[in-house]
C-alpha cells in the first residue's frame, strides 16, 4: 500500500487494470471491465467524478449544468445508462416562438425550421443537404483512410464553404452552426472532421436540432447523476483527488505513477482528453503517431452562462427561450434551461469559439453586463434582473482544458489517425469520446469509448 501523506489516503500497489480518469468514459470502461470479473481501479484527479460534465444545485435551489446535459433519442449508450441508474429525462422546452439577430440588427422572430423568408435560408439548406451527402462516404472506423480524405483533410471548412456556398447569408447560418457545434471556428477544423462528425452523428440535422435531435432531452437531476450512481456502483474503486503523472511501461505491464504513489498494473486504460493525456509522461514515449494525434487534438473554447430567474417569464410573450445571434454579442446562442415545470425560470447563452477568446478577457463585471445586456435585448428588461447569474469558462477547468470536445487540426486525420487515434500502446489502451466512432464528442460517445477500450482489455488478458 502506497499512503499520501497529504490526503492520508491509501492506494493499493497493484492491480488487474488500472483506469485513468473518471468521466463518463473512464467509469464506463470500469463497470464493463467489473461485469467481466476484471477489478478496475479509477484514478481521478478531480474532487468529483463527471469531468466534463459538472451539475450544481444552486443556491436557490437550481440544478443547472455546466457542461454536458443534453441526450438525443439515438444515443443509445447514455440512454441505456439513463434507464439503469433509473436517472429520468424530460424534453428540452422549445415551446413557443424562436428569435433570431440577424448581423444587421434585425430582430426575427419565427416557428419552424427558420424564419420564413430570411436571407441564405433556402441556400443553407441546400448546404446542409450536401454536407449530409459527402458525410455518408466517410469510414468512420477509420476517417483518414475515405477515398477523398487527403482532399477533405487538407481543406478548412472556412474555404469549403467559400468554395461551394455562393450565398454569404447561407455562409453566415453555416459559420454560426460550425461554432455552435465544434465550439470552434471554420477556418480551424477541416472538411474531414466536420464530415467525420456529422456521420458519426447519423446527419447534420442530427448535430442541429432539437425534437428527436442531440438537443431532444436533459435530466431531470442533471447529467451528472448517471456518473454519481456508475461511482457509486464501483463504490472503492474510483479514487478521487489523484492525478495520473506518469505512465511508465515495462515487463507485464506498466506503472502509474501519482502523488499518493506508484502502482503497478497489467493493462491501463487512459480515459482523459487529448490535452490532459499530453500531460502525462510517458516512459518510454508514445509512439510519434500517437504523440502528433494528441498535440494536434485542440479542443474547443466554450463557456455556459446560466441566468436564474423567479420564473420564466418569456413564455408570457409566446417565446420559447431559443435564440441564434449572428452579431458581435458574446452568446451565440440562447436556450430555455428551466426545469421541468415553471417555478423557476433558467436561460443558458453559450459562448464559444472567436467569441469566448474577446469575452473571456473581459473583467467579470463587464462579462456579466454584456451577457445581460443580450437578453434583455431578445426578452425584455426583467432579463436584466437575474437572481442568479453563473458561468464556467471550461478552457480554465484544471483537468479538462475546455470543450466540448478535442478537434484533430487539419492534415493529423490523414498524417497520424490511422494508429494514432486510438490503436493501444502496449500495455496502454485509450478512451474517452474523441477516439469514439458514433458520437464522437458526446456523452454517448466516452461511454462507448469505454466499452470498447474494455473489451480491447479483456481480449489482452485473455
Ligand atoms: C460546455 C459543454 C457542453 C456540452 N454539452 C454536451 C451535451 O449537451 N451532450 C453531450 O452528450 N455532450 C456534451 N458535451 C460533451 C461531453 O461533456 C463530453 O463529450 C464527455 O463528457 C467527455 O467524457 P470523457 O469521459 O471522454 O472525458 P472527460 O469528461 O474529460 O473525463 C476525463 C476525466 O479525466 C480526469 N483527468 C484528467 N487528467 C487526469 C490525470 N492526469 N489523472 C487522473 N485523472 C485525470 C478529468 O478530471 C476528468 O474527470 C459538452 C461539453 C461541454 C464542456
Amino acid at each position: 500500500m502506497n499512503r499520501d501523506p497529504a490526503s492520508g489516503s491509501t492506494l493499493p500497489s497493484s492491480a488487474p487494470v488500472v483506469v485513468i480518469g473518471a468521466g463518463y468514459a473512464g467509469l464506463s470502461a470500469a463497470l464493463s471491465l467489473h461485469e467481466h470479473g476484471v477489478p478496475a481501479l479509477v484514478l481521478e484527479a478531480a474532487d468529483r467524478v463527471g469531468g466534463r460534465i459538472r451539475t450544481e444545485r444552486t443556491s436557490s435551489g437550481v440544478l443547472v449544468d455546466h457542461g454536458g446535459q443534453w441526450v438525443g433519442p439515438t444515443q443509445r449508450h447514455m440512454l441505456s445508462w439513463a434507464d439503469r441508474f433509473g436517472c429520468a429525462t424530460f424534453p428540452t422546452c422549445d415551446a413557443g416562438e424562436h428569435l433570431e439577430v440577424w448581423h444587421d440588427g434585425t430582430l426575427r422572430r419565427y416557428a419552424g425550421d427558420g424564419p420564413e423568408g430570411a436571407p441564405g435560408l433556402a441556400e443553407y439548406a441546400e448546404a446542409t443537404r450536401r454536407i449530409d451527402a459527402l458525410a455518408r462516404r466517410v469510414d468512420t472506423a477509420n476517417p483518414g483512410g475515405t477515398a477523398e480524405a487527403w482532399d477533405w483533410d487538407s481543406e478548412t471548412v472556412h474555404t469549403f464553404f467559400r468554395r461551394t456556398v455562393p450565398s454569404a447569408p447561407a455562409r453566415r447560418r453555416l459559420d454560426l452552426a460550425v461554432q455552435g457545434v465544434w465550439a470552434m471556428e471554420p477556418r480551424e477544423i477541416s472538411v474531414l472532421h466536420l464530415l467525420f462528425y456529422v456521420a458519426a452523428a447519423g446527419g447534420f440535422a442530427q448535430l442541429m436540432d432539437t425534437r428527436g435531435a442531440a438537443q431532444d432531452a436533459r435530466f431531470v437531476a442533471g447529467a451528472q447523476a448517471p456518473a454519481l450512481a456508475a461511482a457509486a456502483h464501483l463504490g472503492r474503486s474510483v479514487v478521487l483527488g489523484t492525478p495520473v503523472t506518469a505512465v511508465e511501461q515495462g515487463a507485464g505491464g506498466a506503472v502509474v505513477h501519482t502523488p499518493a504513489g506508484t502502482m503497478r498494473a497489467e493493462r491501463v486504460v487512459v480515459a482523459t482528453s487529448p490535452p490532459a493525456t499530453a500531460a502525462i509522461r510517458f516512459r518510454p514515449a508514445l509512439p510519434m503517431p500517437r504523440a502528433r494525434w494528441l498535440q494536434r487534438s485542440v479542443m474547443g473554447d466554450v463557456a455556459k452562462v446560466h441566468a436564474a430567474y423567479r420564473r420564466p417569464f418569456w413564455r408570457d410573450a409566446g417565446l420559447s427561450g431559443v435564440a441564434s445571434l449572428y452579431t458581435a454579442d458574446a452568446a451565440g446562442v440562447v436556450f430555455d434551461n428551466s426545469p421541468p415545470g415553471a417555478e423557476h425560470g433558467v436561460l443558458v447563452a453559450f459562448v464559444y469559439g472567436d467569441r469566448l477568446r474577446r469575452w473571456s478577457a473581459l473583467p467579470a463585471v463587464q462579462r456579466r453586463e454584456e451577457v445581460l445586456h443580450t437578453l434583455d435585448r431578445l426578452f425584455g428588461t426583467e432579463a436584466r434582473e437575474p437572481v442568479e447569474y453563473l458561468e464556467k469558462i471550461w478552457p480554465d477547468d484544471a483537468w479538462a482544458r475546455g470543450g466540448y470536445a478535442a478537434n484533430p487540426a487539419p492534415g493529423a486525420w490523414t498524417a497520424h489517425g490511422a494508429s494514432g487515434w486510438r490503436e493501444p500502446c502496449g500495455p496502454i489502451h485509450w478512451a474517452g469520446t474523441e477516439t469514439a466512432s458514433r458520437w464522437n464528442g458526446y456523452m454517448d460517445g466516452a461511454i462507448s469509448s469505454g466499452e470498447r477500450a474494455a473489451r480491447e482489455v479483456l481480449e489482452a488478458l485473455r
